[in-house]
């Protein structure tokens, strides 16, 4: 059984994003007291697991604005997860933060803690374009905040950037590149702005106040990051995502291999790594009420099929650049997929969306920005 990873899910922001529909809300210092101690409570009460499951090498705070927690509730937290899992003693230790929340005094608390990176959404160093989406920063904040966090002694940080907002061009996205590269972080998430329904943004669009995004402008932007961060020395290793050589993403990396991943908090899924996902009730104080009352945070289970975890060891593994090995995949589930898939493999290989190998089966360029197109087929 491979290593874990731990998830946990924080579920407050300072305001909320134009853009976003993740679990979270704004800031309230009564609920997220309640919600830190429901969390720890919820880590402790982990049901035993074969001995190897419960070591893990990763621990991730996403959500939501993990560092408007104080470094007390931070560690509240990791002492719950040390309490329930034998943590490596070289784990990766994420946290997600946001620009201009942060003082240099917090962030040595959070390094003392052993949060040893960080991952932020910059998403763009234009002041007008950040304003369009509601963020509380500007691109100084971006700038304060890793110079802060290197003095604190962060040697890992990961920036978010968002292309293909309305109105953007290609001209403002070359200088925004610029801009995120020239601050060396060792890790680069990429996204194309998605529009989801209910959304101030999605609103402001269906009333003609934000033009739409234009898709083909948005995959020149793309191919353009690739270019650009490849010639200042990133790797492209997952479809969004580029590092420096040995800064891969270690926790998001077990999505896509299919290794355990526990989740705790609001809306937070889980996976034991073979065949069973759950997840968590989605709203913060509902979640917290659950747990008060002695009660299970958990909303849906289920237990995938062999033909489910065929598909899925195939559309994540195939988000990893360097793709999948058929080798690799016959001898796990005893299936010759180059046979079997001989027609869809021509067709994507004739469209330019895959490559194939002796061995490896993995997305050229195009295929990973029409990456769902492909992921389809095998479904
Ligand atoms: S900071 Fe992130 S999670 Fe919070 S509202 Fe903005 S996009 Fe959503």
């Amino acid at each position: 059984m491979s290593l874990a990873g731990i998830y946990i899910h924080i579920p407050f922001c300072r305001a909320r994003c134009s853009y976003c529909d993740f679990a979270t809300g704004t800031y309230a210092a009564p609920l997220a007291e309640r919600y830190v101690r429901a969390l720890a409570q919820e880590i402790r009460a982990f049901p035993a697991l074969e001995n190897e499951a419960c070591e893990a090498d990763t621990i991730y705070f996403g959500g939501g604005t993990p560092s408007l927690l104080s470094p007390a509730q931070v560690e509240t937290i990791l002492e719950a997860v040390r309490s329930r899992f034998r943590i490596r003693q070289d784990a990766e230790v994420t946290m997600e933060m946001n620009p201009g929340t942060l003082t240099p005094e917090i962030l040595r608390e959070f390094r003392h803690l052993g949060i040893n990176r960080a991952s932020f959404g910059a998403q763009t160093f234009d002041d007008d374009e950040l304003r369009q989406l509601g963020r509380t920063h500007t691109a100084e904040d971006v700038r304060l905040t890793i110079k802060y966090l290197r003095e604190a002694g962060f040697r890992n940080v990961s920036f978010d950037l968002i292309a293909g907002l309305p109105g953007q061009t290609l001209e403002a996205w070359a200088r925004n590149l610029d801009e995120a590269l020239k601050l060396r972080p060792e890790h680069l998430s990429f996204y194309l702005l998605e529009v989801h329904e209910g959304t101030p943004l999605a609103e402001q669009i269906r009333r003609g106040r934000m033009p739409h995004t234009d898709e083909d402008l948005a995959a020149e932007m793309y191919r353009l990051m690739l270019n650009e961060a490849s010639r200042a020395g990133y790797t492209h290793y997952e479809i969004s995502n580029l590092s420096l050589a040995g800064f891969e993403s270690r926790h998001n990396s077990k999505y896509w291999l299919g290794h355990p991943t526990y989740g705790f908090g609001c809306s937070a899924h889980s996976f034991d790594g073979a065949r069973r996902r759950w997840s968590n009730e989605r709203d913060a104080a509902r979640y917290t009420e659950l747990i008060e009352a002695g009660r299970s945070p958990l909303v849906e289970s289920m237990e995938l099929s062999r033909q489910d975890v065929e598909a899925e060891a195939v559309f994540l593994g195939l988000r990893l650049l360097r793709g999948i090995s058929l080798h690799e995949y016959q001898r796990r589930f005893g299936r010759d997929l180059r046979a079997e898939q001989a027609d869809n493999l021509a067709r994507l290989k004739e469209a330019g969306l895959i490559e194939i190998t002796d061995d490896l089966l993995k997305l050229t360029r195009t295929g990973a920005l029409l990456s769902n197109e492909v992921f389809a087929t095998f479904v």
